[in-house]
């Protein structure tokens, strides 16, 4: 049924993309595998998945370690608290998707430091002006970057948000298009050490609106692995 569902999903995507030109290529397909156990994981892998996505460090460390199929990425896209870091890097994160405090950044910059390497991450920016949800205020994310930055550490790589949770369609769109917005006037603007590579939005439920509003990173779980439960 995984690899089912990663073939439907895939055509899908690209039927998306081909209305602008765009192709399976230039997208990054991250499968969230969070409450999903090893085995289902590994189906994935072995049925296209190339790219594995975790939010809670803890269930990370327990699993990803463990998996016997190889994964070219993983990604981290929860919460990340600064005492949680320790834990997290040695995983390896390709990618931390989830930065909007410069304190965070600055303890990642000292652990990097420490350890020789270099850490990609992107800005997560609270589009939808829930307060419950993390990231940072659109209208603050240029300072933030322009503080983060600095950190020789870090590589800034772009951005990431969470759509509105409402079924609201127009709401969602109007999230994905102030994240790309800010995305292209930071772009323009060229600053060193900040690459605008990627753009992280869109989930199993509103990926189509992301991708038609120029995401090309989506982040699916239950469309692949199924719906989760919470024990
Ligand atoms: C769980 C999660 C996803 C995937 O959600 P689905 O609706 O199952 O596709 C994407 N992004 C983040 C940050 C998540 O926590």
């Amino acid at each position: 049924m995984i690899a089912e569902n990663i073939e439907n999903i895939k055509q899908n995507i690209i039927e998306i993309l081909e209305k602008q030109n765009r192709s399976w290529n230039d997208i990054t397909l991250l499968a969230v595998t969070k409450t999903h156990p090893e085995k289902k994981i590994e189906e994935a892998l072995l049925n296209g998945i190339e790219c594995i996505g975790e939010n809670k460090v803890q269930e990370a460390e327990r699993k990803i370690p463990n998996l016997s199929v190889p994964y070219r990425e993983f990604h981290f896209i929860g919460h990340l608290q600064s005492n949680k870091i320790n834990k997290l890097m040695p995983l390896r994160p390709t990618l931390i998707h989830t930065i909007d405090k410069l304190s965070t950044a600055t303890k990642l910059n000292r652990y990097c430091e420490k350890h020789g390497r270099k850490q990609a991450i992107l800005i997560q920016v609270n589009t939808s002006e829930e307060s419950s949800k993390s990231g940072i205020k659109p209208e603050e994310t240029e300072t933030l970057i322009e503080k983060i930055r600095v950190l020789p550490h870090i590589q800034i790589k772009g951005l990431m948000t969470i759509g509105k949770l409402t079924t609201d369609k127009e709401e969602i769109r109007a999230c994905f298009r102030l994240l790309k917005k800010l995305f292209d006037q930071i772009q323009r603007k060229n600053l060193s050490q900040v690459q605008m590579q990627y753009l992280s939005m869109g989930m199993t439920s509103d990926y189509q609106i992301a991708l038609e509003e120029g995401s090309n990173l989506i982040r699916i779980g239950s469309a692949i692995f199924g719906s989760r439960t919470y024990h």
